[in-house]
């Protein structure tokens, strides 16, 4: 038998050098190493501005609070994603308005977003779930014509493209996460993107206590947060990110196998998107039913591979349902059958040939 984890980051020796070599110094804080990160993701996305700060929760709530969301203000967000996505309009005291997912990307239902739309929208928080890019141009044309502003959580999709630009560029910003289960880790840590330079110096400010970044004096424009990441953090992550190319290909190359190898008896593969690129950051199958995945999980779990639901769906969680009473798998069939029957293996660069014709091999024989 195989023991093969859930996930597993792709850390080598090199990066761990890289991070006693920061702690060696004594210049823990957010500094040099930070900057040196917001500069690969602006290079890599082709954003104007990129923001470091401690969680891929944390870039959500400071990308929401810098675009004014508060109290009585509704946004909308696809009923299916971490929670993480919906908490972040919690925590700015808004409400979110949820919307179900198309089953082909397990992303939001374009079409029915206009019904929601009432004078407290204040706009789109859209998901590219799993790393698949959401449909952009529509989303686009309808905030334009509504005057809502478009919000991007790319925090699965660094290396996902929408036509032939890099996700998280199509609103006035995106949201990343450095988790360990995303593609590069930083441990903890989230990257902000935006072409704006008003929000840049926002975002800069509201992760390090509301100090105005441009001031020479300490000059406490806000009440901010402490969201900064140390520098040793940043150093982990920039030392992997000359091999995020290859990994990224690693990743695709694994997608591919699994498409053509693992056989849609029992569930569904997930597709290829229309256009763009996916960074497959998850490959989720959905089952034909509730318990032909639970037994499935079980019985792969039992056998050492390390599998479990991809993503929630948020208005069906605890919190979300003692608060707003929405029956869910009613009102989001979608994302409860993907919450209920959807089952995300192994995919991660580090995976070996052996392991993955062990996956395959068990999967076509459940
Ligand atoms: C991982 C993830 C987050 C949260 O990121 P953290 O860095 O864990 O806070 C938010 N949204 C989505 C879609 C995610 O996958």
């Amino acid at each position: 038998m195989r023991n093969i984890p859930f996930f597993k980051p792709d850390i080598q020796i090199q990066d761990i050098s890289s991070v006693s070599s920061i702690i060696e110094t004594g210049m823990l804080v957010q500094g040099k190493e930070v900057q040196q990160l917001e500069q690969h993701f602006q290079e890599k996305t082709k954003a104007n501005y990129a923001v470091a700060l401690s969680n891929g929760t944390a870039t959500l709530h400071v990308m929401l609070k810098s675009a004014g969301v508060k109290e009585g203000d509704e946004v909308i967000v696809p009923a299916f994603s971490y929670t993480a996505t919906a908490n972040a309009v919690e925590l700015c005291g808004a409400t979110p308005i949820f919307i179900d997912i198309d089953l082909d990307s397990f992303n939001i239902q374009v079409e029915k977003i206009k019904e929601k739309i009432n004078k407290n929208t204040q706009g789109i928080l859209v998901v590219h779930e799993f790393g698949m890019p959401a449909e952009m141009n529509p989303l686009q044309t309808l905030c334009k014509e509504h005057g809502l502003q478009l919000w991007e959580d790319a925090a699965c999709a660094l290396g996902s493209y929408y036509q032939n630009k890099h996700v998280g560029t199509f609103g006035q910003a995106g949201s990343f996460s450095l988790h360990p289960r995303k593609a590069i880790t930083s441990g903890e840590g989230g990257i902000l993107i935006t072409h704006d330079e008003n929000l840049f110096r926002k975002y800069q400010s509201l992760r390090n206590h509301g100090l105005d970044s441009e001031s020479e004096t300490m000059n406490f424009i806000e009440a901010g947060f402490n969201y900064r990441m140390t520098d040793f953090q940043a150093a982990l992550v920039n030392s992997q990110f000359n091999r995020l190319e290859q990994q990224l290909e690693r990743k695709a190359a694994i997608a591919e196998y699994y498409l053509t190898q693992l056989k849609e008896n029992k569930f569904l593969l997930p597709k290829k998107p229309k256009e763009g690129k996916h960074s497959w950051q998850t490959f989720h199958l959905l089952f034909h039913s509730i318990d032909t995945r639970n037994k499935a999980m079980q019985e792969l779990r039992s056998i050492g591979i390390g599998c479990g639901p991809g993503a929630q769906c948020m208005p069906a969680q605890t919190y979300y349902f003692n608060k707003y009473r929405m029956n869910a798998p009613q009102l989001f069939p979608n994302a409860w059958k993907s919450q209920e029957a959807g089952l995300a293996i192994p995919l991660y660069s580090k995976l070996e040939e052996l392991d993955l014709m062990y996956i395959t091999d068990k999967i076509n024989a459940l």
